[in-house]
């Protein structure tokens, strides 16, 4: 397509992930095998969408995604949208850690131009692999003008979800992702948007932490609950020195007695602790089974314990108190 003055430009970020995965034999398959220039050639339907740049940030499978790359990929997302030419960014992530990259940016990009993170269940190999049709329908929500102000946006099997919402349910199936709370933001049909609820929460050009400025991020560590929890890994978390520690409750973000103690102990040598829950859906709220008050907790509300983990750590950056902590969770 000739390129013209009104074709939305694209910037391709692509950080690795199974939708630029090999796969390596019957079942196995090695992660980020692909380049981002390789992706976009197996989609030649993209340039009837927009013309499209890529860039490489990272090349890895997403469980190996940290702090460190977070704020590079930050750092050259804002760069993206800063030019006045750019119409929107598509971001290649695999889709372990997705949700939490997803929520990341959410709170640190200063922009209303549309983000969409986008990966793959099958290698790009596979029978019937699904990122071609994945990286289509990233494509045309990152061009389209409906998708301005929405906050980072996740497409995946014909489905447009929130930051805040998303969560991966499923080990395999192409269906994993789902937003248990609050529900889709929207299907993509072959390129064509169908925007469904309006974007809840601050996000991005209205968010206090965008754009971000820090180096590095505090330690924060999640703890998951079960029958039978102790202690020693509560004591732990304080020892190796975490600013804060967020608890994966059973229930509505409850823990058994002996940690209740711990918990109380860590607030006490002025660490953070985040009540969430391992339920996968629901609200955690305070002063139910426990007085929070009394106790210093904070408590995340709909977030799951690792966008939970997000949150705390742009907080603490900040410096903010139990309190002040505590309006994060029902702003963001
Ligand atoms: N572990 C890989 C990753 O998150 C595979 C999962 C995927 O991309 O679907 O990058």
């Amino acid at each position: 397509m000739a390129e013209s003055p009104t074709v939305p430009r694209i910037r391709l970020l692509a950080t690795g992930g199974t939708i630029a995965g090999a796969q390596t034999g019957a079942r196995g398959y090695a992660a980020a095998a692909m380049s981002a220039e390789a992706l976009l050639g197996a989609v030649p339907e993209l340039t009837d969408l927009a013309a499209m740049e890529v860039e490489q940030v990272a090349r890895i499978g997403s469980q190996d995604m940290d702090e460190a790359i977070w704020l590079k990929l930050a750092s050259r997302a804002q760069a993206a949208l800063d030019e006045p030419a750019i119409t929107g960014i598509v971001i290649t992530h695999g889709t372990d850690t997705m949700e939490e990259t997803a929520y990341f940016l959410n709170l640190v990009l200063k922009s209303t131009k549309p983000v969409v993170l986008v990966g793959a269940m099958r290698p790009a190999t596979a029978i019937s692999a699904d990122g071609p049709m994945n990286l289509y329908n990233a494509v045309a929500v990152a061009a389209s003008a409906a998708a301005v102000d929405r906050g980072v946006l996740v497409v995946s099997n014909d489905e447009i979800h929130f930051a805040r919402e998303i969560a991966k349910t499923n080990t395999t199936q192409v269906g994993t992702f789902k937003s248990p709370n609050r529900g889709l933001a929207g299907l993509v049909n072959r390129g064509r948007l169908h925007f469904f609820g309006p974007v809840v929460r601050r996000h991005t050009a209205g968010s206090e932490f965008a754009p971000i400025t820090a180096r590095e991020l505090p330690r924060v560590e999640i703890i998951y609950a079960h029958a039978g929890l102790q202690r020693d890994l509560l004591d732990a978390a304080v020892r190796i020195g975490a600013k804060g520690i967020v608890l994966a409750g059973v229930g509505a973000g409850n823990l058994s007695t002996g940690a209740l103690t711990a918990c109380a102990e860590a607030v006490k040598a002025g660490v953070m602790v985040v009540r969430s829950s391992r339920t996968g859906g629901g609200v955690v709220e305070r002063n139910i089974e426990f007085d929070d008050d009394a106790y210093g907790f904070v408590v995340a509300e709909e977030l799951n314990p690792q966008k939970a983990r997000v949150l705390l750590m742009l907080g603490l950056q900040r410096g903010l108190d139990a309190a002040a902590l505590q309006a994060l969770f029902t702003v963001y």
